[in-house]
């Protein structure tokens, strides 16, 4: 089918390299749970190995159930390649990884997953890569923290709790003449953000949340746009442009060629993977699978179910305050009006007024929403920041990051809205009242 004009609900549906099993005649993508895959005759296996010619060798690199998945996201996403990985951690670590080594540095937005923050700070520290954290409010502050050692941008398109739009294509425009990528996690906005649009470079995803959908499987993914002039800036990248010692001497941004611009993600699959290991079981590929073609479906019932409850909550007279892009202001509202297409994301943050101990009973008085510290699951969920995810932050370090000590963080689901509105409703009304009490 004519797929390049295709839109995103059929593209989740269609997208990619899968049409049918090619001996069976399956329709669903099978859940190839094998390890190796036999070569036709030495000169086959040959020509793989040296990537003459790309097929499956060893599960740890590729899987046909994998690649069902990376190439319809692919096509969904309007990117090049992509690569499927065990966690959204896996996907961010290599995706810079790919780019930078021992000495090098990136610069990244502050506004990070907790998760991402701790292996940028942390884990890649203690690998001599060194991260640099830089207000996005300003875009302008990539560029004051670029040196000669800068590989790559880093930021998440929606962060939460703030809940503003990260300036893309500002930031893109600044690293694109110096060959530096933009480099985005755009798990809170699949479809809602279109990163490649705006100029980013490389996007990842927790699979875990919206993609997935349902709550079952912890994954991740790289989708390289196709779309960076990585040949243009040898000396910016040379992990591209160095011959390879692991892989007899390869260049990267010549050796795939042929293949299209897909130097980056074939050098992160045929190293990082390959050396690392963190390939995403068949299972979960095929659960990522079920859950991407009703993803166009969800994602837009979440954005209405989200505008809704927004809408509630800021009419609500407990609630001193409503995060929400749909009602961002100034240059927040302009970030809000460029970058969402089609709804506002569904997370929707707000402060009670009766402060810390009115979050901590609104979570308990909860009876639909589910309390977890995840996003993006069919369901709706919650969760009071400060006495869960940034705890072990002092109480002037969780204000920095946007968590007042009344902030509830909600990831509003598919289920019918009004329903969430009543078990919001029923617990807002329980959340002051043993503080009012005790206040007579
Ligand atoms: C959950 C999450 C991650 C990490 O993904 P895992 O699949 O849990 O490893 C990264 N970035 C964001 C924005 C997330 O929400």
């Amino acid at each position: 089918m004519p797929i390049e004009t295709a839109r995103p609900e059929t593209l989740a549906l269609h997208g990619g390299s899968w049409r049918a099993d090619p001996t069976t005649g399956a329709v669903a993508v099978p859940i190839y749970q094998t390890t190796s895959y036999q070569f036709q005759d030495t000169g086959h296996a040959e020509r793989l190995f040296a990537l003459e010619e790309l097929g499956h060798i060893y599960t740890r690199v590729s899987n046909p159930t994998q690649e069902a998945l990376e190439t319809r996201l692919a096509a969904l996403e309007g990117g090049a390649a992509a690569l499927a990985v065990s966690s959204g951690q896996a996907a961010s670590a290599y995706a810079l990884l790919n780019l930078a080594r021992t000495g090098d540095n990136v610069v990244s937005s502050t506004d990070l997953y907790g998760g991402t923050w701790a292996l940028f700070a942390a884990t890649l520290k203690r690998f001599g890569v060194e991260v640099r954290f830089v207000d996005p409010a300003d875009p302008e502050n990539f560029r004051r923290a670029t040196d000669e050692r800068t590989r790559a941008y880093y930021a998440e398109t929606l962060p939460n709790p703030k809940l503003e739009l990260f300036p893309i294509q500002e930031v893109a425009d600044i690293g694109r003449p110096l060959g530096i990528p933009l480099i985005v996690d755009n798990t809170a906005a699949p479809l809602t953000v279109r990163p490649f649009e705006h100029g980013a470079a490389v996007v990842v995803y927790s699979a875990t949340k919206y993609i997935g959908g349902h709550g079952t499987s912890i994954g991740g993914v790289i989708i390289d746009g196709g779309n960076f002039p990585w040949e243009e800036h040898p000396e910016r990248q040379p992990l591209l442009h160095e011959p390879d010692p692991s892989y007899h001497g390869a260049v990267w941004v010549e050796a795939v060629k042929p293949l299209g611009p897909i130097a980056y993600a074939i050098r992160a699959r045929v190293t990082l993977l390959r050396d690392l290991g963190a390939a995403v079981a068949p299972f979960n590929a095929f659960q990522f699978i079920q859950g991407l073609e009703t993803l166009p479906l969800r994602i837009r019932q979440h954005n209405e179910n989200a505008i809704k409850v927004a809408e509630f909550l800021k009419a609500h007279p407990k609630v001193a305050r409503v995060i929400f892009p749909g009602f961002a202001t100034g240059e927040a509202k302009r970030r809000a009006d460029t970058y969402l297409r089609g709804g506002y994301g569904a997370l929707v943050g707000f402060e009670l007024k009766a402060g810390k101990e009115a979050g901590r009973n609104f979570i308990n008085a909860l009876k639909l929403l589910y309390h977890v510290a995840n996003i993006g699951d069919a369901r709706s969920l919650a969760i009071h920041p400060a006495t869960t995810t940034h705890s072990q932050l002092t109480g002037e370090e969780q204000l920095a990051t946007g968590v007042t000590p009344g902030y509830v963080r909600l990831s509003v689901g598919i289920e019918h809205p009004d329903d969430i509105i009543t078990d919001l409703a029923q617990a807002l009304e329980a959340s002051d009242v043993e503080l009012l009490a005790a206040a007579e």
